[in-house]
Order: C-alpha cells, then structure tokens, then sequence
C-alpha cells in the first residue's frame, strides 16, 4: 500500500502517520476517525499538487482547521443593524424567551399534539390554538398553516377553485421572492378578475365583476408600497355587504397584521386583525411579522368556511409541526396582557425602544469604535431612521440611532467601505449594517448587548484603507 511508508520521496507523510500523530488524535476525538481521515486525505492531495513537504503533525492540524470551518453553523446569528426590525433575509422576528423555552420543551418531550386528554383518544392539532386565536381576533375559528403565502394558496384553493377570484388592480402585489398574487392565485386554480385601475378602485367595479362564477371577493393588504395622489380604494368594511347580498365569501389577506393597536405604544396605526375579522370572512395574516412569533400563516374568521379549509387535503401538507405549535401558543399568549407586551415580546420591544436610548447606546460605542477601526475612518454617533420591514406600514419609519462610518480619503472610498462591510460580515458573529450615500450605518435598534458586541467588534482584523 502507497500509504504504509511514513513519507513519500516528495516529503509527503502517509495518510497513516498524519492520523498516528498527536494532533490526529484530538482531531479525531472531536469528529471521528472518519472524518479526519477524509480531511487529511484532502489536505495531502492539496499538498502534492502544490509541490509542498509538510510534516505529520501539520497535515494533522490543516485538516483539523478544515473540519472546523465546515463544522460552523450555516445559519448563524447576526448582529441585524440594518435599520429593518422584521427583516425577511435576516430571520424576520426575534420570539420571546417563553416561546423559545415552550418550543424547547415540545421537540424535547412526546406531546399531546393530536391527542384528547380528556377523551383518551385522537385530538386535532387546531385545538391547541383555537381558542386563544378567537379570544383574541373574534373570530368563530381559525387555523395555522406554514406561512401567510400558504395561508392565501389554501383558502384560495378550498373558496376559488375552478372559479373566479375578484381583486383590484391596486393590490395585485408581489412580496419579494416568488410571492406574486396573480400566481398564487392561478396556482390555487382560481380564475383571476381584477377591477379598477391602479390608483382608483370602486365599489361598483367589484359589483360589476359579481355573477355566478364568483368564487371569492378579496382584499390585499398592499404591503410593500403604497399608491398615494389620485386614489381610491374601497375598504373592506364597504365590500362585506355586497359579497353578503352575492353569497361569496370576502377574504382579506392582512399581510402583517397586528393583534393589538399598535397606536397605544407610540406606533402609526395598522388595522388589527380584530376589525378586519368584523368586516371578511376570511383573514389571513403571518406568524414572524408584527405578530412576533415564528413562521406561520394564520387563517381566521366564519366557522363554517374554516371547517372546508381544514377538509382542504392541501392543509395536511401545509400544516406546521409541534415545535412552532408551541412556540405560537405561548407567544399568543403574551397578548392577553397588552401592558406588559412591550417588555416581553421583542418585536414590539424593538420597535418601541425610545430613540433617546438608541442615542445614548451610539455614543457609547462610538469611542470605541472609532478606536478600533483607526485613522482611516471616521465615526459618527447620527439620527437615523428605522423601518419595521415585512411589508408592516410601508414608508412609516421611526426615529431611532447609530453610528455612521465613513473612509476618510475620498479616493476609493467605495472599494474601502465595501471591504470594511465584508469584514464585519465575517466576524464571529456576523455585522450586517447597510451603505447609504458615503458611508456604512449601523443602526442600532437592534442592538440588546452592547459589551458582547464591543467583544465581538475586536476581533476585527486591522482594516485596509
Ligand atoms: C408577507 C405577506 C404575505 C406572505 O406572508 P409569508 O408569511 O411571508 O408567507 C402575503 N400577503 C401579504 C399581503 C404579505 O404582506
């Protein structure tokens, strides 16, 4: 066998002699003999093809270093400075602790996830959040799907199939990725009917559009922009007598949707998902945006419709698993006392943190950091603004703080921010601020531990300038 010499002539050590030294040995404790043997494997044949002698202990520690790089998690936290709260790329919502720690508990124990305690027989796993989603919506009955997307393709699918679903021009939107109204609806295998224009929609397009193929009527939360000037749109509230007098059902997609009104701590309204059950049928409105918790899509409103949306065999491949359950229960909960939702529940935490404070945390950090990235830069404690993001009141931003960090020669400042950007992106814990004009913006809303993140901050490496 090639490998049972200790060296080959071009000073290379056997796969056997790296794994007999000291360094294969602790390597191998950590991730299996297996495993290290396939790095150094890698690493060896690296070597030969560079022409490179290394000794056994060194291969050993190369490929320790490899296993460890493709042993960090993928999915990592990160320090979300973006001046987005709900950011979709970023994880959206952060849970509170007692979803966390009920999440936990589900994936640790069996649970009576689809069982009656008190019968002694098969449950159904809408009981669990049944009753808290009609305490606090008013509605008849609801159910949770995977997200809101799957929400809208399950209720469209078991109200509109095989017939026409009826929406304004205005709210025809796409929400990033793949999520474009229209598709989804012909995914559903309903029959778009848009009415109005635009900018202007009217009662009476909606009552043009009714007749015997009517599926749905419905409503779009339009979350990702806003049409202002020469407008018209009619509100849901409006709609519901005339889809009554047709017989068809008004669906009202809420996007965000909020459980509470948001005016009462210091934020611009949003309709909650109560007035909006009074006035549809249906609503539809996600688990990780304002709500706070994580991914779902919740599905809200008349009895009789949510009995034929949970016989609906899509539900089965749409519904969600015990650990989100329970994650969703607890943070639902939180809801039943508004007055200390603030401190528990981070989203709404984040997004009420007073902008005075943000400003004290900034120039606090600024000295420090203007230490640790040197002369090349400057750093300012600044007023910024924050979004809440997710589509939740597109364009109303709130005051909040940060730190503004410009390259101080002029040439090449692009190239420099943009490296100085990367290499926060690649500290233990990543920094995702964001470029505006000429410098990179940390805003600092989101920003809970301010020593762990100095800590972080230090491993900096010396920029380049
Ligand atoms: C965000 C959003 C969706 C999609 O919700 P997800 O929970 O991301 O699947 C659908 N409709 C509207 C109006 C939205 O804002």
């Amino acid at each position: 066998m090639a490998n049972s010499q200790p060296q080959d002539r071009r000073g290379l050590p056997s796969v056997d002699a790296v794994m007999r030294s000291a360094a294969a040995q602790v390597a191998a404790a950590r991730f299996g003999h297996l495993a290290v043997a396939g790095a150094v494997r890698l690493e060896l044949a690296e070597l030969r093809r560079n022409g490179l002698a290394i000794a056994a202990d060194d291969a050993a520690a190369l490929a320790l270093a490899r296993l460890e790089t493709a042993d960090a998690p993928r999915l990592k936290p990160v320090y979300n400075l973006s001046g987005t709260v709900l950011h979709t790329n970023l994880g959206r919502a952060v849970v509170a602790e007692t979803a966390i720690a009920a999440a936990a508990d589900a994936m640790r124990h069996a649970v009576a996830l689809e069982y009656d305690l008190d019968a002694g027989r098969r449950g159904d796993r809408d009981d669990i959040l049944r009753d808290l989603l009609r305490e606090l919506t008013g509605a008849e009955d609801g159910t949770v799907v995977n997200n809101n997307a799957a929400a809208v393709l399950l209720v469209l699918n078991t109200l509109a199939k095989g017939r026409e679903a009826v929406v304004s021009r205005g709210e025809l939107i796409e929400i990033g990725g793949a999520f474009r109204m229209p598709e989804i609806m012909s995914r559903a295998g309903a029959r778009l009917v848009e009415v109005g224009t635009t900018n202007r929609t009217h009662l009476k397009d909606y009552a043009e559009a009714l007749g015997p193929k009517t599926g749905v009527l419905m409503k779009v939360h339009p979350s990702n922009y806003r049409i202002e000037g020469f407008t018209a749109e009619v509100a849901a509230a409006s709609l519901a007598p005339l889809a009554s007098r047709h017989g068809v059902p008004l669906i009202d997609d809420l996007g965000s949707g909020t459980l509470v009104d948001l005016v009462r701590f210091g934020l611009p309204h949003e309709p909650t998902v109560k007035q909006a059950v009074a006035a549809a049928d249906i609503v539809t409105f996600s688990g990780d945006k304002l709500l706070g918790g994580p991914q779902a899509g919740f599905i809200v409103g008349r009895a009789d419709l949510v009995a034929r949306i949970n016989k609906n065999p899509l539900k089965r491949a749409l519904r969600i698993d015990k650990a989100r359950l329970a994650a969703l229960e607890a943070t639902l909960k939180l809801y039943r006392d508004p007055d200390r939702l603030a401190s528990r529940l981070p989203t709404l935490r984040l997004l009420t943190r007073p902008a005075a404070d943000i400003a004290a945390l900034a120039r606090r950090l600024r000295p420090a950091m203007q230490e640790r990235l040197g002369d090349g830069f400057t750093v300012d404690a600044m007023e910024c603004e924050s979004e809440i993001g997710s589509g939740a009141l597109p364009r109303q931003t709130m005051p909040s703080a940060g730190l503004a960090i410009r390259p101080v020669a002029r040439r090449g400042a692009g190239r420099v921010l943009a490296d100085l950007s990367a290499s926060l992106r690649r500290l233990p814990t990543p920094v995702i601020g964001r470029i505006e004009n000429d410098g990179l913006i940390l805003d600092l809303r989101c920003l809970d531990d301010e020593e762990k993140f100095m800590a972080n901050i230090a491993a900096l490496g010396a920029p380049r300038t």
